[in-house]
Parts: C-alpha cells; structure tokens; sequence
C-alpha cells in the first residue's frame, strides 16, 4: 500500500490515551508531514498523500493581452487522513505570495522539486479533520497542461497531470473533489469551463465569469479555456444542458453538433445512465497550427480544430470510462482508453458494420505487419507506456474478443454494473477482470492472461473466440480484404 497509511500506528497511541481517560486537546507531537506522492507507480510525485480533497474553489485572473501570466487564488477544502504538521500540494511554477491553513497564515512554505509546494501550518492537523487551504499565487504557468492560443487566449488540456499548470492540487486520480472555477478575463473573451455555468458579472472593463462541477472530477479533468468563443447551447431530451464553445476560426457543424445528443444516448444505451448534469464540447485551435490532442475534460471534452464523430464518441465515452468510473492508478489506463475507443465501433455497429468481419479482422491485419503491436501489456503497461496506442488498438480487439467470449448479456450486463457500482469513484482493472467472471460465470483467467497481461499474440482459443472463429486462417475461411478504418485517437 501507498506510504500514506504509514503513520496509522500512531491513531492507536492517541486511543489509547482516550481509552485512558487522558484529555486530549491538541494533536499529539508525534504528528508526521505527509508525503510528496500519492502513491503511484509510475508518478511517485503525483498527489500528496495524507489528506482527501473534497473541493476545489479556483480563482483566476488572466488578460490575453499579457500572455501566460496568471493570478490565482484558490481555496482547497480537505479531510486530513492522519496526522499532519506538514503537508504538501502540487504546484508547477508561479510566486507564492500566501497561503493560509484555516484563515491562519502558515508557519512556512517552501518548494521542493518540480512542483511540491510545502505548507506547516502552525498547529498540526488532527486525522480525520476538515480544513481549508488558501493559496495566493501569479506568474508564468509553465506546467504542460497550460497551452497559449493564438489570438492570446489559453487552454488546459493535459494527461497524466495538468491541474498542477494553474492551481494547487493533489493531482492525481484517485482523489476527485467537486470543483469551482471563478474566472476574470477583459470584457469580451470568454471563459469556459467544466460543469454548469453560474452568474457572469461585469466589472468596468473585466467580465467574471463562474463554473461548477459538483460531481466528483478527478484533477487532470478539469479545465479551463479563455477565448473569443461563440457558444451554441442546447438541451438533451432529459432536459440536461448542452454548451458547446468554438474558438474563432474553428468550423461549426449544425449536423455534427446535432449529432451529440445521439451518441450520448446511444453510449447510455450501452453504459446506463449519462453520469453528468451538463454537456458539450470545447473545440479549440493551437497557436502553432497543431495544438494539443483531444481530452475527455469533464462534462465538456475539448476538441483541437473540430468537432468530429469519432472523437466525440472516443471523448464522451469517456465521461462514463475514466471521467464517472476514474483509475485508481495510472497502471489502470486500459479502463479508460480500451473502452472509449472501443466505443468507437459500438458506433460503427449501430450504423450497421460487422464488427467481426470489419473492425477486428483489419486489426489482425495491421497486427500483423507490426511486430510491436502486441508486446505492450494492457494492464500495467509500464512507466512511459500508461497511454500507449496499444490501448487503443488492442486494447479495443480485446474487448471485441471478450465480449465474444462471454456473449453479449454478460458483457454488456458487466458495463452497465461496473458503471452502476464505481460510479463517481475510482476502481482498477483486476477489479474488472473479478467483476466480469462473476456476471458471466467464467474463468477468465486464461483470456485475462492472453489479452491483457500477455505481450505476444494470444493462441487460437483466445483470438477467434465464439463467431470470430470464422476468421482462423485454419477455418479455411477465404473472406474479401477488410479496408482497415482510420481512427482519430484523442487521449
Ligand atoms: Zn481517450
């Protein structure tokens, strides 16, 4: 287990003592900093450990005019998780000018490696306590999820981390918190952001303008974007709303934009429920013509350039795989990724292809003139391989191959009960792999160990299960050459 449970032994110290009739008003002096990582394998900085975010409270001042210099003040809410005379937040860059541990100045704050901003308030924090963290800061972002646009406006699109590029945060996903977003910008850009949007105010010649997600939103997720949009709202039958935010120059598809509130009630066809109160799409340009990729922000995917299908499929299954059921870790990436684009050819399906003899038989085919393709494993890939395109691309065959493993009942049947039981929360994939021998009464475990945590084409029984058994090359079968599909990967 991560370092963070390290110092439980202390909690029976401090029992004991109440056990003993001992009044105990202050944290015992045997309190311990918390740690600079969450406990990732591959991202040992990534997070903190020894709290629990429950909000965030962003506040931003940004004037493209004066590019990539942002004020911030933003408020963080947490439940300590032991006890804590030191702390620590992620924090790329920036001048700290103050920060504040329940309305008292902190006793010191340092920084230390790429981005830990250290913060002893000055009485230690009991466990099991709630308090909030207020942090004064401007400068340069400089982290990898802020982008610059071209016309002066910016964006937060990043992937393993990116919160760290504009606020002070456990950035990592496996603590989501609820999230609120105050922006000020110069009267005439606009700024959008995750979740619904509250009053906007104007203030002489500077708009305010206010976002909240109330569900819980893992870190890298969230998002802001300041830019000349045009905004185009609609509503989905239930009523949800729909902003959809283009920055100038990007093309605006009536028929594409219609065409969202279909594949969110298709994906709920497929996964239950849409997880989210809002929806909609953020569709940006880079300042260099090529800008970064797709990424499933939450409530509101963001878009480089246009708006297309696949990515709208690929990016808004995620909101159900990665965004409403988050990994525990980034060993966990195929319970994103293999699913979201293997939405892609669930899509594919409802327009009428055979998924058998289309999607997966062009996959053997491209799997077979790259000798790399099948040496990276799904599960716990490897540091530097936690978004590989393998996840896409034999990530989705194997969930063809599973589902015609299991038939469609118990496949379908799991998606909608993984998503029914970690809804909102984080899981991983071997609790994946339980759920699904358990809804379909199999033992998976020779699949798993093929597919998934394997790094070599999988023998005959595991890649021609069920109707796929007509493309064994030993069936004889004699079939036309399948055109292999080009698929828009976003992350
Ligand atoms: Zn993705």
């Amino acid at each position: 287990m991560p370092a963070r449970w390290k110092h439980r032994r202390r909690i029976t110290t401090l029992s004991t003592a109440v056990a003993a009739g001992i009044v105990l008003t202050t944290v015992p002096a045997s309190a311990a900093p918390g740690g600079s990582g969450i406990g990732d394998p591959y991202f040992p900085d990534d997070g903190n450990s020894g709290y629990d975010v429950s909000r965030y409270d962003v506040h931003v001042k940004y004037d493209p005019a004066r590019p990539r210099y942002l004020e911030g003040d933003t408020t963080v809410q947490a439940v300590t998780t032991q006890d804590l005379d030191s702390f620590h937040l992620d924090l790329e860059g920036f001048q700290v000018s103050a920060v504040t541990v329940d309305g008292v100045p902190a006793r010191s704050v340092s920084r230390e490696g790429a981005h830990e901003l250290v913060v002893t308030p000055v009485r230690p924090l009991a466990k099991n306590t709630g308090f909030s963290v207020r942090v004064r800061y401007s400068g340069e972002p400089t982290g990898e999820g802020w982008h610059t646009l071209a016309d002066g406006g910016a964006n937060v699109s990043g992937e393993p981390h990116a919160a760290t590029a504009w606020y002070p945060a456990n950035d990592h996903p496996s603590d989501k918190a609820a999230f609120r977003l105050t922006a000020t910008v110069p009267t005439g850009w606009t700024v959008i952001g995750n979740g619904q949007p509250g009053a906007t105010t104007t203030d002489r010649d500077t708009t305010t303008f206010r976002w909240h997600e109330d569900r819980p939103m893992a870190t890298f997720l969230s998002t802001i974007a300041i830019d000349k949009f045009t905004v185009r709202t609609s509503k989905l039958s239930d009523g949800t709303p729909i902003i959809n935010a283009y920055s100038p120059g990007t093309r605006i598809d009536p028929e594409r934009e219609a065409q969202l509130p279909e594949v969110l009630n298709f994906l709920a066809s497929k996964f239950g429920p849409y997880p989210f109160s809002s929806a909609g799409a953020i569709v940006i340009a880079g300042d260099d013509g090529s800008g970064p990729p797709s990424l499933e922000t939450q409530s509101r995917p963001t878009y480089h350039g246009g708006f297309f299908d696949l990515s709208m499929v690929h990016e808004n299954a995620h909101q159900w795989f990665g965004d409403s059921v988050s990994l525990s870790d980034w060993r966990d990436g195929c319970l994103a990724e293999c699913f979201a684009q293997y939405a892609i050819e669930l899509w594919y399906e409802k327009q009428g292809d055979d998924l058998d003899n289309g999607f997966y038989r062009s996959m053997l085919e491209e799997s077979t003139a790259d000798p790399e393709f099948w040496t990276t494993k799904l599960y716990d890939p490897g540091q530097g391989r936690e978004l590989d395109s393998a996840l896409y691309f034999k990530g989705s065959m194997m969930l063809h191959a599973l589902r015609r493993t299991v038939g469609d009942a118990a496949f379908f049947g799991t998606l909608k009960r993984w998503q029914r039981e970690h809804r909102y929360g984080n899981a991983s994939w071997p609790q994946f792999e339980a759920l699904i021998e358990k809804v379909s009464g199999k033992d998976l475990t020779g699949f798993f160990s093929a597919w998934v945590h394997g790094t070599t084409v999988p023998e005959k029984k595991y890649l021609f299960p069920g109707s796929l058994g007509s493309l064994d090359p030993a069936a004889g079968h004699a079939g036309a050459t399948a055109t292999a599909r080009t698929t828009s990967s976003g992350s």
